[in-house]
């Protein structure tokens, strides 16, 4: 299955071949400032099945001290995939075109979360990352069912 994604100006495009890992929310103060929303949401998949087809020189990356690398579309100014040291890319996932074929699997940095915003959904919620562990277990579940 290819999945693919765009920025607002579509000057960025990427698609994904290779296997999805899981798509997750994260309220922390970041991800809410950064997609000036309640919460970020990310498709997480691994690098050697992300591929950028256009405007990767146009990807440019805001370092936020002390933490992760934010990448955004220096034209539009869109959230774009950022690609980690561990070779996991994290596809925000509002810019995806298609439909990635699994749905959202936790909430994360819960304890972190907009006052306005209540979450009524009844997947996991976690005050921070999930426990050691448990994400491997939920993937295998997945993957078995
Ligand atoms: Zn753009
Ligand atoms: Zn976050």
């Amino acid at each position: 299955m290819k999945i693919a994604g765009s920025c607002l100006c579509g000057q960025i495009s990427f698609q994904v071949t290779g296997p999805v890992h899981m798509i997750n929310h994260c309220h922390c103060s970041m991800c809410r400032k950064v997609h000036g929303a309640a919460f970020g949401s990310f498709l997480h998949v691994s690098a050697d099945g992300f591929q950028w087809l256009g405007g990767a020189h146009l990807v440019s990356t805001y370092q936020v001290p002390g933490n992760d690398d934010r990448c955004f579309c220096s034209n539009c100014g869109s959230n774009v995939p950022m690609i980690e040291e561990d070779d996991n890319v994290i596809i925000p996932a509002g810019s995806l075109d298609t439909d990635p074929g699994i749905k959202p699997i936790m909430h994360i940095y819960v304890g972190s979360k907009a006052p306005w915003y209540e979450i009524t959904d009844s997947i996991p919620q976690f005050e921070k990352f999930s426990p050691a562990g448990w994400l491997e277990k939920a993937l295998a579940k997945e993957v078995d069912s």
